[in-house]
Order: structure tokens, then C-alpha cells, then sequence
């Protein structure tokens, strides 16, 4: 199938008030493009070089999501222009993106990941470190971030019942936080689980695989 047919249908099982990030990660600036044209804005890459090399040549309103681990070294390289990362781990992380999004004057919106796999694999925090971090920001501690809501990843699994207690986890911590001040976003769900993620509460998809096709990591 086409990319476009492949959007056209990930689109038409979203529910309205569901965002989908278009996951671009190992896929050509052209195929990129060619779901921009469809009318989809917003991307996510998981590496800062690669978005580095590809943020140049598309677009300038693309909303680019970082959505894979940072490096707090790295932060600067896409500091002026990054829309949202998703995948705050740490609260140093946190820190050094507070530092370089002021100095290009902005805000930089931030979702907390929080590990809810099983898997050792997985990056994110404990509940409780996210909302300790959480708490800070609202005291004023982080002026140039915008703590907007939580990421999380499931295991890899063909066991949908504990996909779906993973995402009702985070979903629990999400209204836990939302009752200290209220969070825009869950960000869960992926090509094979966002139907389960949708049930359970999320809000923002990351979908790769299912829009533009298999990721071939031998080029
Ligand atoms: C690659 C990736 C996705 C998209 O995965 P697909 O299975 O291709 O939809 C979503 N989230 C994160 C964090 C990723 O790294």
C-alpha cells in the first residue's frame, strides 16, 4: 500500500481529538514530505542527528517531536527550533533544556517519560520521580519549559492484557498530576498498540511503521 493510503486509514481510526505524530525515523525526507502535502504537521525522530540533517530541507512549520533518549550534550543542537520533547528521563535533562531553551528565548514543551514496560530496555522514569519533577516545575523552578503531559512505552509483548495495564498505569499517574494542574497530553501508542493506548486514555499517538512502511535499518 501507499503511504498515502497507509495515512489515510491511520487517520480514519483516530477519534477527532487524538493527535498523531507522524514517526519519520529512518525514512527519506521525501516521504516526509509526502505526508506533509497531506496535510500532517506534526513528525517525530528519535535521533537529534538524523532530525539535525532533515530539518533543514522541509517545511518550517513542521512540529517536531523528539520522541527517542537525549542526551543532555545534544539538547543544543535542536534547541531553537524543537517543539516538544518527549522523552525526558532525567531531571538533569530537564535542567539543560531549561538552560539552552532560554537562550533562544522560548519555551519548549516537555513530556515526562515514565517507564511502564516490564523490559530492561526501556528508558523513562519512576512514578514518583515524575512527580517530584512535576511539583518543581509548577513551583517555578524550570521558566522556559512547559511540562505538558506524559510518554510512555508498553512492553513488546503479544499479551495485550498487560499492554493495556501498562498504558491504565500511566493513565492513573497522568490523573494523578492532571489533579495538581492540569496536562495537556498522553502521549502512548505505537503502529501495533494504539488502539489499546486510545482505550486507555491516551490523547497523542506515535505512529512510524503503520504510515510509512517497514523501517529498513540495513541502508
Ligand atoms: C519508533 C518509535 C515509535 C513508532 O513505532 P512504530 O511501531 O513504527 O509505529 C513510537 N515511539 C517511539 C518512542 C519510537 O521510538
Amino acid at each position: 500500500m501507499s503511504i498515502q493510503e497507509n495515512y489515510n486509514i491511520i487517520k480514519g481510526r483516530l477519534p477527532q481529538y487524538v493527535e498523531l505524530v507522524a514517526v519519520s525515523k529512518t525514512h527519506p525526507v521525501s516521504a516526509i514530505q509526502e505526508v506533509y502535502d497531506l496535510g500532517q504537521k506534526v513528525f517525530g525522530e528519535n535521533k537529534v542527528q538524523e532530525l539535525t540533517e532533515k530539518y533543514p530541507l522541509l517545511p518550517k512549520d513542521i512540529k517536531w517531536h523528539l520522541i527517542g533518549h537525549l542526551q543532555t550534550n545534544k539538547v543544543k543542537y535542536i534547541a531553537e527550533y524543537i517543539d516538544t520533547i518527549q522523552s525526558v528521563d532525567s531531571e538533569k535533562l530537564l535542567r539543560e533544556i531549561n538552560k539552552e531553551a532560554g537562550k533562544h528565548n522560548r519555551k519548549i514543551n516537555i513530556l515526562l517519560q515514565v517507564k511502564i514496560a516490564k523490559e530492561e530496555t526501556k528508558f523513562g522514569l519512576e512514578a514518583g520521580e515524575a512527580k517530584i519533577m512535576y511539583e518543581k516545575f509548577l513551583n517555578g523552578e524550570f521558566p522556559n519549559i512547559a511540562i505538558t503531559g506524559l510518554m510512555g512505552m508498553a512492553t513488546f509483548t503479544e499479551d495485550e492484557n498487560q499492554i493495556k495495564q501498562e498504558f491504565l498505569n500511566l493513565k492513573k499517574l497522568f490523573d494523578e498530576l492532571n489533579q495538581l494542574n492540569p496536562l495537556e497530553t498522553l502521549s502512548m501508542g505505537m503502529s501495533d498498540d494504539f488502539p489499546i493506548a486510545i482505550e486507555c486514555g491516551a490523547n497523542s499517538v506515535r505512529v512510524g511503521s503503520a504510515i510509512f512502511g517497514r523501517r529498513d535499518y540495513s541502508k
